[in-house]
């Protein structure tokens, strides 16, 4: 609140005056993973499968996107949904990478910058291939 007052006394004034909806729970940090997503009669979404520092907030895009490609490769596939995996990580790797550099903070601003414009252009690139509803041509770097 003292931060907040400090840029936005307006807001902080009006926070202060509702008070809080639930007791503040602090997230301490956990490793990242990616795991094999798929097996004979199941299949994991979401951070079970996939999980990674919520600091570049692509966690509940990833929770949809994974669903809705393991929908789309099980209507192609019952009995296979491996290309769901294979689709997943072809965006997952780089946007972990990313995630794990900028949640280092072992960066200066101009390097803070170039990997933005990257997670933009990975963001960019997946946003493609769900409009084309393929993988191919997408461009994952923007490097
Ligand atoms: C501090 C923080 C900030 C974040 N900020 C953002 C953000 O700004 N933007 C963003 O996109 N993402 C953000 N994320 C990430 C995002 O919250 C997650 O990636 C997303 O919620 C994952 O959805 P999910 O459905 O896979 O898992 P969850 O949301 O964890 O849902 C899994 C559910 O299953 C339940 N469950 C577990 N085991 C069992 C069981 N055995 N039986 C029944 N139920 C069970 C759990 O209680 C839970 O409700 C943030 C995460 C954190 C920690």
């Amino acid at each position: 609140m003292e931060v907040l007052s400090t840029w936005e006394p307006d807001l902080a004034v009006d926070i202060a005056a509702r008070g809080p909806n639930e007791r503040p729970r602090r997230f301490l940090g956990q490793n990242g993973f990616i795991r094999d997503s798929t097996g004979r009669g199941w299949a994991l979404v979401g951070d079970a499968g996939y999980f990674k520092d919520p600091l570049t907030a692509h966690g509940i895009t990833d929770a949809f996107l994974d669903s809705h490609r393991l929908a789309q490769a099980f209507a192609r596939n019952p009995s296979d949904v491996g290309e769901y995996q294979d689709e997943r990580d072809h965006f997952a790797h780089r946007l972990f990478e990313i995630t794990e550099d900028i949640a280092s903070l072992n960066w200066d601003l101009e390097m803070l910058k170039l990997l933005h414009i990257e997670l933009n252009g990975c963001m960019k690139a997946e946003g493609e291939s769900l409009k084309v509803g393929e993988l191919a041509g997408a461009v994952i770097s923007a490097a």
